[in-house]
């Protein structure tokens, strides 16, 4: 993989782009994909988003969300763009198999694949330009760094201001993870002078659900949490049938793992979902828990070192066992 600052002389050019992303995108992932979407149409390329899957309906307000394609919806058309593009940026993302049903239709796309990230572990070998970077916040910020670096900070419009902002809140948990660097907040400040009205973002993102979700809400705190104080840990099953009792929507259950984190002493916070076709989960961890390396080796997943995800095929009681005796692997460390 070449530096990414080796396109920088090439994006005059006018070329055929796709920009992809994990599946389920969520406000990083597509913020910066759309941040990057507007840039590159400024610059006169022809450019297609295209994401593995659906997203969260909270994300709609997004400028050009709307011309987003959903490529397990719109699978020929969009391996048309794929096959048709001369460069394949990647966003957000750290291995090809992230994009689910994409991966094969990317492996052999003819374009360069360009990877912007900072989740642990990319795989290199399959990108020719690339930059990843796990200190970053978000791929947002590095959007961000490669809008500059190119010497297009001066393009950033309001739009751009927009889905970088939505993208690196959303992934510092508002600015509060450890990842949010002064350059974060000077990058904010930037923004700002660039015409980002951020107080309505949060309104769009955090003040949009519908009553549903809080009785939903209320029901797992009550009926699904267990707390083991013994291992400073919390988790919540999710059965499929709560799922459907209160018409839970994608991104309905986005931020629920957070809750049970703050219980005063929680180190880890586990939330599993039985999603019918698998049963998903997200880790959080304080401190030194590194639940990346807890969710590769028992969850078949990955992410970063206080905030990971995964999935697995057994049923969901099984998969709570299987929980149960990792953390009693880890007893160590959670105790501690
Ligand atoms: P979330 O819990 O919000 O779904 O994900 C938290 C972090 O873990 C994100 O950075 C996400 O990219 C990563 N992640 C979530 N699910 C998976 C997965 O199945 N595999 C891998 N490798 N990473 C995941
Ligand atoms: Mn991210």
């Amino acid at each position: 993989m070449q530096p990414i600052a080796s396109i920088f002389p090439l994006l005059n050019q006018p070329k055929k782009v796709v920009i992809t992303t994990h599946q389920k995108p969520d406000g990083d992932a597509m913020g910066s994909s759309l941040a990057l979407y507007h840039l590159l149409v400024q610059l006169g390329h022809s450019v297609t988003v295209i994401s593995p899957t659906n997203w969260a309906s909270f994300l709609n307000w997004m400028p050009s969300s709307k011309e987003v394609l959903d490529f397990e919806r719109q699978t020929e058309k969009s391996t048309t763009f794929i096959n048709e593009a001369d460069w394949l940026f990647c966003l957000d993302f750290n291995t090809l198999s992230r994009t689910k049903n994409m991966e094969d239709v990317l492996l052999k796309a003819k374009g360069d694949r360009v990877l912007i990230d900072h989740h642990r572990e990319p795989q290199t070998e399959v990108f020719t330009y690339g930059v990843s970077d796990t200190s970053k916040s978000s791929t947002a910020e590095m959007v961000y760094d490669f809008i500059c670096k190119s010497g297009n900070n001066e393009k950033i419009t309001p739009d751009i201001a927009s889905c970088l902002y939505a993208g690196v809140m959303t992934d510092t948990g508002s600015f509060r993870f450890p990842s949010t660097t002064a350059s974060v907040h000077r990058m904010v400040a930037e923004l700002k002078d660039k015409g980002l009205v951020h107080s309505s973002i949060h309104e769009e993102l955090y003040d949009n659900f519908l009553e549903n979700r809080f009785r939903f809400i209320g029901n797992i705190l009550t009926n699904r949490m267990e707390v083991l104080y013994e291992y400073n840990t919390a988790l919540i099953a999710i059965p499929q049938a709560d799922l459907i009792k209160y018409d839970v929507k994608v991104g309905d259950t986005e931020g629920l793992v957070n809750y049970p984190l703050s219980i005063k002493g929680i180190k880890l916070a586990v939330i599993i979902i039985d999603r019918g076709e698998e049963r998903k989960s997200s880790f959080r961890s304080k401190g030194d828990f590194d639940v990346n390396t807890f969710a590769r080796k028992y969850f078949n997943g990955g992410g970063h070192y206080n905030a990971a995800g995964g999935f697995n095929k057994e049923t969901l009681e099984e998969v709570v066992v299987k929980l149960k005796v990792a953390i009693k692997e880890n007893a160590e460390q959670l105790s501690s």
